[in-house]
């Protein structure tokens, strides 16, 4: 069965597209926690970061770099802005397809809640 965001990737589901090539999709957040709230994920499903392979390093990679290239597209390297996995039940995983938000547009406040 596929995942949410493979619905999204197969265009199964309508969302946001910001940016996307052949390895990750950024879309915007449905519910919004800042002003600018988007995802970037891997269009191959892996679960959440524990469960990475060693063998997805380069996959993790390019999603850090792209999450970081997309926040500056949006004009949020200037101010600053905030990357989170969140991971299991703890962590507040939702959605079990591994995926990065990237926060910005306001001052976020640590620790998180
Ligand atoms: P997490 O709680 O870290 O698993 O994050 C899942 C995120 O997916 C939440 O911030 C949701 O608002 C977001 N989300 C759920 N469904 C959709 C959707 N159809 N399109 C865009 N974002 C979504």
């Amino acid at each position: 069965m596929k995942t949410l965001f493979e619905k999204i990737v197969a265009r199964e589901i309508p969302a946001a597209i910001v940016y996307e090539d052949d390895l990750v999709l950024a879309i915007r957040d449905i519910n919004p926690q800042a002003p600018t709230h988007l995802l970037i994920f891997p269009k191959k499903p892996v679960a959440r970061i524990a469960e990475a392979a060693a063998t997805d390093e380069p996959l993790l990679g390019h999603l850090l770099l792209k999450a970081a290239e997309v926040a500056d597209k949006l004009g949020l390297k200037k101010n600053g802005y905030r990357l989170v996995i969140n991971n299991g039940a703890d962590g507040g995983e939702t959605v079990p397809h591994l995926h990065c938000h990237i926060l910005g547009g306001r001052h976020l406040g640590w620790p998180p809640g």
